[in-house]
């Protein structure tokens, strides 16, 4: 977002509050790690697990909230929703009711989309692997994520979720989903910030998510979605002198 679009939103937020008697100050922050760009500021949450929360200037985007809506209440609810598959860590009917707000705008797989109540499905965008769509600035593409050993391919079939990308500014942001070291993520180019899985046996070792970071190199990269993995090897792996940051956060405290 431009500075011009920026003042203009704060001075019409201003003017609401001066004649709504809102008190804007105690409006929910979305607090986290800060990542500069030159355009603006990501902000990363890590919630649990696959869930995240992220930020740009006062947009606030869920990638699969999942779970008691206890881990979402002290957090902004957010503009837009991306949800990457079927399975319970990573789709809920339940947790999406409660933290959307009435205008809320999700992007799903169709697998996914075909399981959502009537009510979130109307305000759904659907995308297959490859395709992409610009919501509140976001340029949002679906890219493939799926297991390429033959015994995990049934837990993600090509095809049926979506990884991400989002585009926003000159700032490109990638969410794995869940899946292996595929050619498709070691092709990625110029990612600033990078969620990567790692769990045997549903997604991949880390040292093919090490391999696969190694290639794409993103700027910085957080290990998420990695239940039992040793993601302190996994920094180990991607070592110092490849210049990636590798982000070591708590995505399972109680
Ligand atoms: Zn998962």
């Amino acid at each position: 977002m431009n500075v011009r679009r920026r003042t203009v939103r704060a001075l019409a937020m201003g003017l609401l509050g001066a004649a709504s008697g809102i008190a804007l100050a105690d409006k929910v922050v979305l607090t986290g790690d800060r990542i500069p760009t030159d355009a603006g500021s990501w902000i990363v949450r890590p919630i649990h697990h696959a869930s995240l929360a992220l930020g740009w200037e006062d947009r606030v985007l869920y990638v699969d909230p999942v779970g008691p809506a206890q881990r979402f209440e002290k957090l902004p609810r957010p503009d837009l929703v991306l949800l990457t598959d079927i399975h319970a860590d990573h789709f809920s009917h339940e947790t999406l009711r409660a933290v959307c707000k009435p205008d809320t705008q999700l992007i799903a797989p169709p697998a996914v989309a075909d399981r959502l109540p009537e009510e979130l499905r109307a305000r759904s965008t659907v995308l297959t692997n490859g395709q992409s769509t610009t919501l509140f600035g976001f340029r949002v593409t679906a890219v493939p994520m799926y297991n390429l050993v033959s015994e995990r391919q049934h837990f993600h079939p090509r095809g049926r979720g979506n990884g991400y990308v989002i585009h926003v500014d000159s700032s490109r942001l990638y969410i794995s989903g869940d899946t292996e070291d595929i050619p498709e993520m070691r092709q990625l180019q110029d990612i600033h910030v990078a969620f990567i899985c790692m769990n045997l046996p549903y997604t991949m070792s880390v040292e093919q998510a090490a391999d696969a970071v190694r290639t794409f190199r993103p700027r910085i990269v957080y290990p998420y979605h990695y239940r039992g993995s040793d993601v302190e090897r996994f920094r180990q792996l991607v070592g110092e002198e490849s210049g990636i940051e590798v982000r070591l956060r708590d995505w399972y405290a109680p």
